[in-house]
C-alpha cells in the first residue's frame, strides 16, 4: 500500500517557457480548456533564460513533460532544437508549440492559424480580394503572412519603421502572393484598406509610431495583435480615426492556444466559451 508506483496517477505535464513569462495568460486558458474537455493535465509557467533553453526543454521532457508552449524571446531559437517541424513553423521561421512523442521533439506554429480563425470564424471577415496592411515586420508578421496570402487577398502591404526588415519579408513571401513593403510614411494615397493589422510591439513599450491615418476608411477593420484589459494605444487610435471595428488580439491568443491543445490532446476546445470566461467578447 502507498509504495506501489503502479498505483500512482501520473498527470501529463505541459507548460509555457518564456523570459519573462509571468504575464502569460496561457496557464489560465489551458486550465479552462482542460476543465471544459475533461482532460486530466497540469499546465505550468516556466521562466527560462535564453542560455538555459535547450537544457530546460530536455529536462522537462525527461520528467514527464508531454508538450510546451514557447514564447518570447525563444520562438526563433527553438527551431534549432527540434527533431522535426511542420511546414507552417518552417514558413514562419518560429515555433510556439512543442510536442514530445516517442523520444522526439516536434515543433509547430499555431499563431497563424489562430489569427486566421479569429478573423474568419469569430469576426466573420471575408478576406478574399481584400486590401491588407500590416504594420510591423517582426516575428509575428512573419508568422501571419503565409496564412493571409492563402486566402487570396488583392494586396498585402507590410509597412515597417526599418524598411530593410519589411523588404526582406516581402521578398521571402513574394512567390506566395501579392506582397510588397514600404516605410510607415510611404503609406500614402493608399487603397481603402479592408484590414489594418498592428504587429508592432510599440504599444507594449508605451510608444506611439506614426501610424498612417489615411489607411483607414469607414469600412476598415483594425486588428491589434497586442491585447490588454483596457484598449491598447493602437486600438484607441484606430477607433478615434473612424475604423469600422477596432479589435485586440485576445481571440488570436485563445485560438492559437486551442490549436496547441488539439495537437497535444486530439480534442478541440470551445474557444467562444473560454473567451467569455476570460470576460472578453470575441
Ligand atoms: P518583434 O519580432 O520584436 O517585432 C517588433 C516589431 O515592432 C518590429 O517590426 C519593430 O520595428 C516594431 N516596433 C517596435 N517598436 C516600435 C516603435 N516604437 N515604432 C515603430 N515600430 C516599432 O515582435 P513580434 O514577436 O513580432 O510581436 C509583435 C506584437 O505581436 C507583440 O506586441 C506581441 O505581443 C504580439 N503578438 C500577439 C499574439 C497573440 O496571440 N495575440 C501572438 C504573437 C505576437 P523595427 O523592425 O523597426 O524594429
Amino acid at each position: 500500500m502507498g509504495n506501489n508506483p503502479d498505483a500512482t496517477t501520473v498527470i501529463d505535464r505541459y507548460a509555457v517557457m518564456g523570459y519573462p513569462v509571468s504575464h502569460s495568460r496561457s496557464p489560465v486558458i489551458h486550465r479552462l480548456f482542460a476543465v471544459q474537455t475533461g482532460e486530466n493535465l497540469q499546465y505550468e509557467l516556466l521562466e527560462v533564460a535564453p542560455d538555459k533553453l535547450a537544457t530546460a526543454i530536455r529536462q522537462f521532457a525527461k520528467t514527464g513533460g508531454k508538450g510546451l508552449n514557447i514564447t518570447l524571446p525563444h520562438k526563433s531559437e527553438v527551431t534549432r532544437l527540434v527533431d522535426d517541424m511542420s511546414e507552417r513553423a518552417s514558413n514562419a521561421g518560429a515555433v510556439n508549440t512543442l510536442v514530445f512523442r516517442d523520444g522526439e521533439i516536434f515543433g509547430d506554429n499555431t499563431d497563424g492559424v489562430g489569427f486566421l480563425r479569429d478573423l474568419q470564424s469569430n469576426l466573420g471577415l471575408e478576406l478574399e480580394d481584400a486590401n491588407i496592411l500590416i504594420l510591423g515586420a517582426g516575428g509575428a508578421t512573419r508568422g501571419i503572412i503565409a496564412p493571409l496570402l492563402d486566402v487570396k487577398p488583392k494586396s498585402l502591404l507590410i509597412a515597417n519603421r526599418t524598411m530593410s526588415r519589411a523588404k526582406s519579408l516581402a521578398e521571402h513571401f513574394s512567390t506566395q502572393g501579392p506582397v510588397t513593403a514600404c516605410r510607415f510614411e510611404d503609406v500614402r494615397n493608399p487603397p481603402v484598406y479592408d484590414l489594418v493589422v498592428n504587429a508592432t510591439s510599440a504599444g507594449l513599450k508605451g510608444e506611439m509610431p506614426p501610424y498612417p491615418e489615411d489607411a483607414i476608411g469607414e469600412d476598415t477593420v483594425c486588428y491589434d495583435l497586442s491585447y490588454s484589459m483596457k484598449a491598447t494605444p493602437f486600438a484607441s487610435w484606430a477607433a478615434e480615426h473612424g475604423a469600422a471595428r477596432s479589435v485586440m488580439g485576445w481571440g488570436m491568443l485563445v485560438e492559437q492556444a486551442a490549436e496547441s491543445f488539439y495537437l497535444w490532446r486530439g480534442v478541440r476546445p470551445d474557444t467562444a466559451q473560454v473567451l467569455k470566461q476570460l470576460s472578453i467578447t470575441a
